[in-house]
């Protein structure tokens, strides 16, 4: 057993590390929360991005968002020629 390996305090430091580790742990939750808000989600079959005018649903499949118009969608995909 080294003795070097004691340190004072040790117990204490250790305590408001992993506080700040939590804490920072969650305000990155909460960044990321907050950007997958602000970032526009885009449809995984035709690629539109979401909007008023092109609402999205979850994919039947759970392979992501999709249209919610499935028509439209899939003309969509068609005139981008995929
Ligand atoms: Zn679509």
């Amino acid at each position: 057993m080294p003795a070097h390996d004691f340190q004072p305090g040790r117990e204490m430091s250790n305590e408001v590390d992993a506080k700040t580790a939590r804490e920072r742990a969650k305000a990155i939750a909460e960044q990321r929360r907050a950007e997958r808000r602000n970032r526009k989600r885009k449809c995984v079959v035709c690629g539109v991005e979401e909007s008023d005018k092109t609402p999205l649903t979850a994919h039947p499949e759970g392979i992501g968002p999709a249209c919610k118009d499935e028509v439209t969608c899939q003309g969509r995909r068609a005139s981008m020629g995929r």
